[in-house]
């Protein structure tokens, strides 16, 4: 009789532990943001992608993981946010104004993600690829009165601490020319922290361990479309994962992919379809090691919508995304091909795009590649890319219109339907405590 009482009390502590241990199991979170990449930029790849020897369209990796949409308008009367006040709410749960860095409209700083993450133990990352402080990273890991003091917002990734240490254990993207200054060597500081570092993304088999911090460019890099490393978010993702995932502490990791915003602003689809092709691969990635991890989730937005972007103009009732597959460069490196051969433009235009012109159109090419200014011929290019393709937009800017949000794996239900964009990092806290 008194082993099986000894023998029922074991079984009772050790069920009751391992319930305190799933209760307290943290999760991993991926919180992935693409920036500018409003619906009409998934709508856009999913049209970009298809497979023309099938009568189906397909439908992306964005399309299977979609489950509500969320709102954007910052803590002030325009409605439409720009990304550091839309990064304050999807890092801190709190609205701010245009221009905050994780900071009230009192200058009062927001605790943020990062920070009530790494209060609770967790490792934290970014992966960038635009500079590691540019406004979307530095919501999470820094508080400032204004996005553009990048030296200070540098500075603050070694001041910024929570229990002794610095907000982020990874941190991968561009930004050199911030982090390795002739008054100051933040690269170094980080060095006598412990920190592994490497500048080349040749180099990234080179980090073995956490903390790690990779500076891959002197600002952002390079964009996708005609890179050397064309799916280079998906890569840096790759090495963050394996280097958090080996530490077995529950990690928060941030990925942005910056640079649609930036193809967005200049108007540029082909640059915003290699981006966000790049992102595919990414959450493709991140989808796959889910259903490896189940104890982990992903969630996706966007901070806004860049450029207006629509599909379809000229009042013709088609849009002609799969010509883009054949746009193997930017529109500034083509026209710097061009003004280098001006009597060989067209053929370099055909050679790269696929994209036919009439004599008239072809004249203008001739004629812009023999000025030195590469301005006008490059918005000739990005025109005449938009005249096949029916690719329209409204502005250089940002749109107030709603965003997508996505998810994935443990905990993913809580993220269906309209919210705003603030309610998903208030979510993402309950995580983390
Ligand atoms: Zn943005």
């Amino acid at each position: 009789m008194k082993w099986i009482i000894t023998a029922l009390i074991c079984l009772t502590s050790s069920i009751n532990s391992m319930a305190i241990a799933a209760e307290t199991k943290h999760p991993n979170i991926i919180y992935i943001i693409g920036d500018g990449m409003g619906p009409a930029y998934t709508t856009a790849y999913r049209y970009f992608a298809d497979n023309p020897a099938t009568k189906t369209v397909e439908s992306t990796i964005f399309d299977q993981l979609l489950t509500g949409m969320a709102s954007t308008y910052p803590d002030d009367d325009t409605y439409v946010t720009d990304s550091a006040a839309a990064a304050t709410a999807l890092a801190t749960g709190t609205k701010s104004y245009n221009g905050a860095i994780a900071m009230d409209h009192e200058k009062q700083h927001l605790t943020t993600l990062f920070e009530h993450a790494k209060a609770a133990h967790f490792n934290t990352g970014v992966v960038v690829t635009s500079q590691i402080n540019h406004a979307t990273p530095a919501s999470f890991l820094s508080h400032n009165e204004s996005r553009r003091n990048y030296d200070d917002i540098a500075d603050s990734y070694i001041h910024n601490t929570v229990k002794g240490r610095q907000i982020a254990d990874l941190m991968f993207g561009g930004g050199q020319q911030y982090f390795i200054r002739p008054n100051r060597n933040l690269v170094q500081e980080f060095n006598n922290l412990d920190y592994q570092y490497q500048s080349d993304i040749n180099d990234l088999h080179k980090f073995t361990r956490l903390p790690a911090l990779g500076l891959f460019a002197a600002k952002g890099l390079p964009p996708a479309l005609g890179s050397e490393h064309p799916t280079r978010l998906n890569q840096m993702t790759h090495k963050a994962l394996q280097l958090l995932t080996q530490e077995k502490t529950p990690f928060v990791l941030l990925i942005e992919a910056s640079q649609i915003d930036w193809c967005g602003h200049s108007n540029d689809i082909s640059c915003a379809m290699a981006e966000m092709d790049d992102l595919a691969a990414t959450v493709t990635q991140v989808k796959q090691y889910i259903d490896k991890h189940p104890n982990t989730l992903m969630v996706m937005t966007a901070d806004h919508s860049t450029g207006g972007l629509t599909l379809g103009s000229q009042n013709k009732y088609l849009w002609q995304g799969p010509i883009l597959k054949q746009v193997k460069l930017m529109p500034a490196a083509l026209a710097e091909m061009m003004q280098k051969q001006p009597d060989h433009a067209y053929q370099i235009w055909h050679n790269n795009t696929g994209i036919k012109l009439t004599d008239i159109a072809q004249a203008s090419l001739t004629k812009l590649s023999a000025e030195p200014d590469p301005e006008l011929l490059t918005h000739f290019i990005k025109t005449k890319i938009d005249q096949a393709t029916l690719t329209g937009w409204t502005t250089k800017g940002h749109t107030a219109i709603d965003v997508q949000v996505f998810a994935y794996g443990v905990e993913a239900d809580k993220f269906s339907g309209h919210m705003t964009n603030s309610d998903i990092a208030q979510r993402l806290f309950k995580l983390v405590q």
